[in-house]
């Protein structure tokens, strides 16, 4: 599941300006808006006080722009753990105040300073060693862990009282506050990324200024495309070596800023396995990057090229089993000089993913959750850009890489490229993406091309509703039995197999989808189809066109066979043909529903069994 990063939840439209200036600057942001209040908001919802919970349950942070009052009652009943919840703050409307309330050791001070600064006021902080020593020992920056939190409140409160404080090792965030400073004083905090044991009078950091690669030495074991055998425990003798070499090197796990590796071992589970057990995200370098850093240190080896490609400092220890490598790195130059900590969001690259969405025909409405959060997670997006428009709000502060309808298989190889990079990518189709549209594109060329920098990417389709369906959906239900579609576009298949096909379906008397009816230059297509059709069903037969389904200029026209004309569609249209059972229902109103039957009346076929 992908995790939202944060929630502006807003109760009326007139919030709308704040809860955007919020969003703009939080990566991930969702906007949640209460439903029949608000519009143009990334998840509506009905019930506040259940939605609240969910998201707090869920680790999520929350900024409500609404009262105090409200968040605390509607949270109240969860208080239970201040180490898990996540931070929680009020919004004035106007955004005249910025109020954290909840998840102090969860960085709730630093969100609201960050919000304060784009709202261009001053944060309401009311944590005493925050205002005093421009510091939450509790809450240390990125690139910090500390060891012992059930020590910090204590120490934090004897500092208060008057205590001095002595530093052992670097922390810049430490030297530039204004705590105490002594050189004789008894109380230590301790910056180390050696396991050491702490003490209530020694507050002890891990500086995440340990680089962990690792690297395939033997390709993986050939596959069969019958009968593959899945390895279950990816990992399990990977992890426990890189345990064992952690704990020969006397380096704390907390100090782990990430797992590193080659792109081209991307798709190795046991990145992952490994990441996990350690609590920490994988992070890979391109294969010149690694080349340039073996070249640079004189050595062959992947995993001990990308410990160091991410530390910038030395190599502390390498291991390797029969087909397997492993290398530590430290942030640390000659002479126990320290560098920084290693930042794991600006080392390396994410492992690059494409996922192939499907936006549905058109509004919002018909986008599914998963499509949304995919789209709002996304660093890029590709498609034609009709559909990139389709996307609205959620295809902000995206780079946009629009291309023309034809060039689907140029699209393609970009976005697999662009994925191969490291970059999230959305490649956006209408309707669903698998149905005429991009994902068979990609599969391919991942399949004709097969370049090797594309075996780590993580692909996955993420499905939307076919015109088809929603064209069903407006006018009753003419694909209730058995149905078929067949696109009347003969570019990528010949004529002689599209005819075949209509002759083949109105024999078997499905009821048929036409995508790609007619275009500008092609509108003989339809009129030989209908020609076909009258064949084998009759002339009365119901026939929806289903125009603009979910946009502007929407229109649903319901004729005969007989009356079938190209005239009545464009590309933008879907056409569904009953078989010999689909029903007309007139209504008083003069409208239409069409339906198909599940039942046929031969006596054969008298029990139903679908529910
Ligand atoms: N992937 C799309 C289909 C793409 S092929 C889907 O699943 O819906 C393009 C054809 O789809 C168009 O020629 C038209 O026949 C149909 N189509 C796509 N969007 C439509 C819409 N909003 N209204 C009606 N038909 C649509």
């Amino acid at each position: 599941m992908i995790k939202i990063a944060l929630a502006v939840v807003i109760l009326g439209n007139n919030s709308i300006p704040i809860a955007k200036k919020i969003t703009s600057v939080m990566p991930g942001a969702q906007l949640y808006g209460l439903a029949g209040r608000t519009c143009d908001v990334d998840v509506s919802f009905t019930e506040f006080g259940a939605t609240l919970r969910e998201l707090f349950t869920n680790g999520v942070p929350i900024i409500g722009i609404c009262a105090t009052g409200i968040l605390i009652r509607t949270l109240a009943p969860l208080l239970a753990n201040k180490r898990q919840e996540p931070p929680v703050l009020a919004v004035a409307e106007d955004g005249s105040a910025v109020v954290p309330l909840l998840g102090g050791l969860n960085g709730v001070n630093s969100l609201a300073r960050q919000i304060a600064e784009v709202l261009g006021v001053k944060p309401a902080i009311t944590t005493t060693g925050d205002i005093r020593f421009g510091i939450a020992l509790e809450d240390p920056p990125v690139g910090y862990r500390l060891a012992n939190p059930d020590d910090a409140k204590s120490f934090m409160s004897d500092l208060l009282a008057g205590n001095s404080v002595r530093l052992e090792g670097n922390a810049p965030w430490l030297m530039n506050s204004s705590l105490p400073i002594a050189q004789d004083a008894e109380r230590v905090i301790q910056i180390t990324e050696k396991q050491v044991v702490p003490t209530s009078t020694r507050l002890v950091y891990h500086p995440t200024t340990v680089a962990i690669a690792v690297s395939r030495t033997s390709p993986p074991a050939p596959s069969h495309k019958q009968g593959r055998v899945m390895k279950m425990e990816w990992g399990s003798e990977e992890i426990a070596l890189v345990q064992q070499m952690l704990v020969d090197a006397e380096l704390a796990p907390a100090s782990v800023a990430g797992v590193f590796a080659s792109t081209l071992d991307a798709a190795n589970p046991a990145l992952q396995a490994i990441a996990d057990a350690l609590n920490v995200t994988v992070r890979f370098f391109t294969p010149d990057e690694i080349a340039a850093v073996m070249s640079q240190n004189n050595t062959v080896d992947v995993a001990a090229a990308a410990a160091l490609a991410a530390s910038s400092g030395q190599l502390v220890m390498q291991r390797q089993t029969s087909d397997f490598s492993c290398a530590i790195a430290l942030a640390e130059l000659a002479e126990g000089i320290a560098l920084l900590p290693i930042h794991i969001n600006t080392t390396g690259r994410p492992r690059g993913r494409l996922t192939i969405v499907g936006t549905g025909p058109g509004g919002s409405n018909w986008m599914s959750p998963e499509v949304k959060k995919v789209l709002s997670n996304a660093t890029d997006l590709v498609g034609y850009s009709t559909y990139l428009k389709l996307v609205g709000s959620l295809g902000k502060g995206k780079r946009w890489h629009e291309s023309d309808n034809r060039e689907e298989i140029a699209r393609a190889r970009m976005a697999l490229d662009l994925a191969a990079e490291g970059r999230l990518v959305a490649v956006v189709s209408s309707g669903d993406p698998g149905i005429y549209a991009m994902a068979a594109a990609v599969f391919e060329v991942l399949e004709k091309e097969a370049k090797p920098e594309w075996q780590g990417i993580e692909i996955q389709v993420a499905p939307g509703i076919s015109a088809m369906q929603a064209a069903a959906a407006k006018i009753g239900a003419p694909l209730g039995h058995d149905f078929c579609t067949i696109s009347l576009s003969d570019i990528l298949k010949p004529w002689s197999i599209i005819e075949q096909r209509i002759t083949a379906a109105a024999q078997a008397d499905f009821v048929i989808a036409f995508y790609n009816p007619v275009s500008k230059q092609r509108t003989w297509q339809l009129a030989e189809a209908k020609n076909i059709l009258l064949r084998y069903r009759h002339p009365d037969t119901p026939v929806v066109l289903a125009r603009n389904l979910g946009r502007s200029g929407e229109s649903i026209q319901v004729c005969t066979l007989e009356h079938l004309v190209p005239e009545l569609a464009d590309m933008r249209t879907v056409i569904l043909v009953g078989s010999s059972k689909t029903r007309m229902i007139e209504r008083c109103d003069g409208s239409i529903w069409v339906y198909t039957p599940r039942h046929y009346d031969s006596p054969s076929h008298k029990s139903d069994r679908s529910s």
